[in-house]
């Protein structure tokens, strides 16, 4: 072999190696490149995935926050205010529906006084009309059902109590156009029926509230029952007439109230709950006569 010819050789497999050098460069650049992408899509994936569950669980805990419960006496018994230091125990303030011409009756000793529903707003509870005389308003004339409507709204502001929601004795009155174009023009916002249901504060009939009564027979099943699907908008009114003996005893309340308290509801009045909403969605222009 020339020396010309060996030289020749030796530069063709210089450059050989040096291409191979190069093309093993390239697949080493390479798969670093792909496993280093590799590597970002699995970071990534794994920070969405961890950005995931806690947007849930910052959404889930939104929700738990938001579930909201008011608590209602209706026809203003004084057995009810014993339940106020179970209410104060978990900071909870009630709607009480008192009946404005049994007050400081003689004939309905059994009722509370002016003084007590006094006292009741003085500590943050919430007072709200459920009429003048507890008649079933479907039954009355247009004076009758005036004066129950008009006359009780009346009393109270003599007492400087602004009622804005009506409770319909024996929960009935809802679907009635007379009853309801009677409240609107006395100036009530909402009413509250006895209709088993939750309320939706973005869809529901503001005259025609549903709630849940609780009795004696309620077991703690069935009250959380009354409370499954609460959340967002969803509210449960839950109400409550005589207590004691003759009613919901005390530590059965006791036990609904801690059960509200340990499953993270929040307990407001329904002043709070409908009148802010109704002021918040300007109410006066969705609430109409079916
Ligand atoms: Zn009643």
């Amino acid at each position: 072999m020339s020396l010309n010819t060996r030289s020749v050789k030796l530069r063709s497999s210089i450059r050989e190696l040096k291409l191979s050098e190069t093309v093993r460069q390239f697949r080493f650049s390479n798969s670093v490149i792909l496993s280093s992408s590799r590597a970002v899509r699995r970071a990534t994936l794994h920070v969405r995935l961890i950005v995931g569950n806690t947007m849930a669980k910052i959404s889930g805990s939104k929700a738990r926050r938001n579930r909201i419960v008011c608590v209602v006496f209706d026809d203003g018994w004084k057995s009810q205010l014993d339940a106020l230091p179970v209410l104060d125990q978990y900071g909870f303030k009630a709607t009480f529906g008192i009946i404005a011409g049994y007050v400081n009756n003689p004939l309905h000793n059994k009722y509370m006084n002016w003084q007590e529903i006094h006292n009741l707003r003085s500590q943050g509870h919430d007072i709200e009309s459920h009429t003048l005389s507890h008649k079933c308003l479907e039954k009355l004339t247009e004076t009758e059902l005036r004066k129950e409507i008009m006359g009780s709204r009346e009393i109270f502001q003599e007492q400087g109590i602004d009622t804005r929601i009506l409770i319909y004795p024996l929960g009935i009155g809802g679907k009635n156009n007379r009853i309801r174009q009677a409240l609107i023009e006395a100036g009530y916002l909402a009413a509250r029926t006895t209709i088993p249901s939750k309320f939706n504060l973005s869809s529901g009939d503001f005259l025609a509230v549903g709630a849940f009564e609780i009795n004696r027979e309620t077991t703690i099943k069935g009250f959380s029952k009354y409370l499954g699907g609460t959340g967002n908008s969803t509210v449960a009114i839950l109400v409550y007439h005589r207590m004691g003996p003759e009613g919901v005893a005390i530590s059965q309340f006791k036990t609904q109230m801690a059960y509200l308290c340990k499953h993270n509801f929040k307990v407001k009045t329904m002043k709070q709950v409908l009148l802010e909403f109704c002021e918040k969605k300007q109410y006066s222009q969705r609430n109409s006569i079916n």
